[in-house]
């Protein structure tokens, strides 16, 4: 009998986590029930989701940004189902299909003329390894530069950029040859680059791990002082393109900057297929290819499958149609100017960041004494739980979904879709303004609930060691 998937999810509706607990990641499945995230989705549209009960959350990190264009866009899902309805092939992989051609030459519209090629990926850390591949097979230098805090992904290539240790501790050694130099800082940049032996530098054009956009001017010039010592600048746009922060790619918000590779990934596919692309100059991949029997030299099975290709080609169309960057851009500066309207308000409200819809809030000690002591206890009990005094009110009390955006930080981050309305950005300020009220009552409820969580992971920290 073939599967009935409406009666497979009705018959197991609200099995969610024995079944992460039992078969998948039951640390993860913890940390969600301990925080009070422990919800079964069952219905999505748009920037809303509606769990089991039929209780509705605004939903403020669309996936880590795949859904820019809200979840289950009746365009994006439309042009699948006819696709599927037409029985097309997919991955002959001895030909050269139809659907990449089209939607590599739909990309290359919307980026700087001189990246006129594309690879497909099925990931943003495929997309980095590629990267890396093509930067030390183009250029025969093997090292790689990273910024601190960066984040591009989590496999062996990707992590050994990773300027975060909590990511690399247990995984090391990583790749050979590679180093940090602070985010925004064009002096330790040059002298990193000076000795001329440095493939590639890896770059966020906004980092994605505590949402820090770089000083004016930085990405154009990093990216002149990368050719001047004959290394390949690189933009990881997986998280920032795709219209995020109000252009197609964040590197437009300095005119000027052409990437010598831009990866691209997340949003592409409207968050319905895995997809990525990596775009780069005719040269720098015909020394990579660069012979017939090198023509596959890198690949990847299901690299230009068709779903992903259609899912992109419709989401290029939806984007156009909806005036979602223009929406992202107006919106995501109106949320951000009412955000920092906030700051000399509330002690604890330090900063607020960002471009279009990816903006970070960001939290510090405050100025009253008993506030502060609390707010070091809980530091003490654990580097990263403060923020959640923020986000799990808001999904308790208001819900709406956000994040705690890394290790270490005491930053919240907004990856909303990019049509994010005025009301629901009204909303947000609402619920927002009233979590920091209750934050700054001590003692209050909130206090209570960060004292319970930090003795859990206290006793689950404990109980790790012995084990
Ligand atoms: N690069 C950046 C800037 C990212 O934000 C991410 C994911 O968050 C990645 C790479 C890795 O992408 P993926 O999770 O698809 O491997």
């Amino acid at each position: 009998m073939p599967l009935d998937i409406t009666s497979l999810i009705e018959a197991n509706a609200g099995r969610n986590y024995a079944l992460h607990t039992a078969h998948i990641n039951p640390r993860f499945a913890r940390v969600l029930q301990t925080i009070g995230f422990d919800r079964c989705y069952t219905r999505a549209s748009g920037g809303s989701l509606w769990d089991h009960q039929g209780r509705r959350y605004l939903d403020l990190i669309s996936g880590y940004g795949v859904f820019g264009l809200g979840r289950n866009h009746p365009a994006i899902k439309q042009a699948l189902l006819d696709f599927l309805a037409l029985d097309y092939p997919s991955l002959v992989q001895m030909e050269a299909p139809l659907l990449s051609g089209l939607l590599a030459e739909a990309l290359k519209a919307r980026v700087p003329r001189d990246l006129d090629t594309v690879y497909f990926t099925n990931s943003g850390t495929e997309g980095v390894e590629t990267a890396i591949k093509f930067a030390r097979c183009a250029t025969g230098r093997s090292r790689l530069l990273f910024c601190e805090h960066a984040f591009h992904g989590l496999t062996n290539g990707s992590l050994s950029l990773n300027g975060d240790l909590t990511f690399r501790n247990g995984f090391e050694p990583l790749l050979d040859g590679t180093a940090a130099v602070p985010f925004g800082d064009l002096d330790a940049l040059a002298a990193a680059l000076a000795a001329g032996d440095i493939a590639a530098f890896f770059v966020e054009p906004i980092q994605g791990k505590g949402v820090h956009v770089p000083p004016d001017g930085y990405l154009r010039a990093a990216a002149a002082l990368c050719a001047q010592h004959g290394t390949l600048f690189v933009a990881d746009e997986v998280q920032t393109g795709i219209g995020r922060t109000g252009h197609f790619l964040a590197i437009e918000h300095e005119p000027g900057v052409t990437p010598d590779i831009l990866v691209l990934s997340k949003a592409l596919s409207g968050g319905y297929v895995p997809i990525g692309a990596v775009l780069t100059r005719r040269a720098i991949y015909d020394r990579v290819f660069s012979s017939l029997e090198r023509s596959v030299v890198h690949s990847s099975t299901f690299g230009q499958n068709s779903l992903a290709m259609v899912a992109g080609l419709a989401t290029l169309t939806a984007l156009d149609d909806d005036n979602a960057i223009e929406q992202a851009r107006a919106n995501g500066a109106y949320l951000l100017d009412a955000l920092q309207a906030l700051v000399p308000q509330f002690e604890f409200l330090h900063a607020v960041r960002g471009r279009g819809m990816m903006i970070g809030i960001e939290l510090g000690a405050p100025q009253r004494r008993a506030l502060r002591t609390a707010w070091s206890m809980v530091h003490r009990m654990d580097a990263s739980l403060f923020p959640q005094a923020v986000v799990m009110p808001l999904l308790e009390d208001h819900g709406m979904i956000t994040q705690v955006a890394g290790h270490h930080m005491d930053v919240i981050k907004l990856l909303p879709p990019l049509t994010l309305s005025r009301d629901d950005a009204d909303a947000f300020l609402a619920a927002f303004t009233a979590v920091m009220r209750g934050l700054e009552t001590f003692p209050g409820p909130v206090w209570d609930v960060l004292t319970r969580i930090g003795r859990h992971v206290l006793t689950d920290r404990t109980q790790a060691g012995a084990a």
